[in-house]
């Protein structure tokens, strides 16, 4: 597949042939709801990630130790949904075949679904957990069925309700409530990483963070922000505490930096990336 070079994040390998993560941006944001601006996601995310420091006082690990690399953007023409969804499945495939694990920066909520159904043709146990403050299971979205607010509904579609949780969820219609409420799912902002853990086990894990799920007051820079969401320091011990888990692929999508003037949300999403990457590599391979 051919890729966009950009600058890469923080501590990346130049090659990927001996990478066990390979990450790259989806700068696609086409079907956004509210307020534009997640295609230049995947640009602020790696330019932020410049003022971190490698070393992680919570993973006690560093990122130098991690065999990642960024490979650069994918060329998704604006307003081409369909083909975007197309493009990326294969590009998940593909690292999937290699027996690498596919990563993404988001680029809007959507472009989790082909990558979670690759993912779901590999491993046919897989679960998925969802953090995000919204429940993003419309089935459709002004009669759009692939839109970023019907994304979980899609994937709902391919992965059994039992093996999808929702977490941190705050907002949604009526009809999304009731359609949830079969699936023992908390959807609390205040779940223990443990109680995370215990529920993935040894199961095949996918996760994919909307990066809203965060409070607005710590991530003011995404297109449909929700009030009352948690911490910077909740969301990294919950991805903190899969760090046992078998990780299979993952994304971190909705940044949209033009909608913070001050730049701390693309510093929060690097910071985000950089836990993801340390905590989806932590097991031996
Ligand atoms: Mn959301
Ligand atoms: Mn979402």
């Amino acid at each position: 597949m051919e890729l966009i070079p950009t600058t890469r994040f923080l501590a990346s390998r130049e090659s990927a042939n001996d990478s066990r993560v390979i990450l790259f941006g989806l700068p696609f944001d086409g079907t956004t709801s509210f307020r534009p601006g997640a295609r230049f996601g995947p640009a602020a995310t790696r330019e932020a990630s410049d003022g971190l420091e490698t070393w992680c006082p919570v993973m006690n690990r560093d990122l130098e130790e991690v065999a990642f690399s960024d490979v650069g953007d994918m060329p998704l023409p604006p307003g081409d949904t369909a083909g975007a969804i197309a493009k990326i499945y294969q590009m998940a495939q593909q690292v999937h075949v290699n027996g690498q694990i596919p990563a993404a920066i988001g680029g809007e909520h959507l472009l989790s679904f082909p990558l979670v159904r690759a993912a779901h043709e590999r491993f046919s146990d897989l679960v998925v957990i969802q953090f995000d403050a919204h429940m993003d299971l419309r089935n459709n979205y002004l009669g759009v069925k692939l839109s970023h607010a019907c994304v979980m509904r899609r994937i709902s579609e391919i992965v059994d309700p039992s093996r999808i949780l929702q977490v941190g969820q705050r907002s949604g219609t009526r009809e999304e409530y009731q359609l949830a409420e079969p699936f023992e799912n908390p959807r609390s902002t205040m779940i223990s990483a443990e109680l995370l853990q215990q529920w993935v086990g040894d199961r095949p894990l996918y996760v994919t963070v909307d990066l809203d799920v965060l409070d607005p007051s710590v991530l003011p820079g995404t297109g449909t922000p929700e009030p009352g969401g948690v911490s910077f320091s909740r969301l990294q011990s919950w991805i903190a505490g899969l760090a046992s888990c078998k990780w299979i692929g993952w994304d971190v999508v909705e940044l949209a930096p033009n909608l913070d003037p001050s730049s701390v949300s693309s510093i929060v999403s690097a910071k985000i990336v950089r836990t993801m990457l340390l905590a989806s590599t932590a097991t031996p391979c």
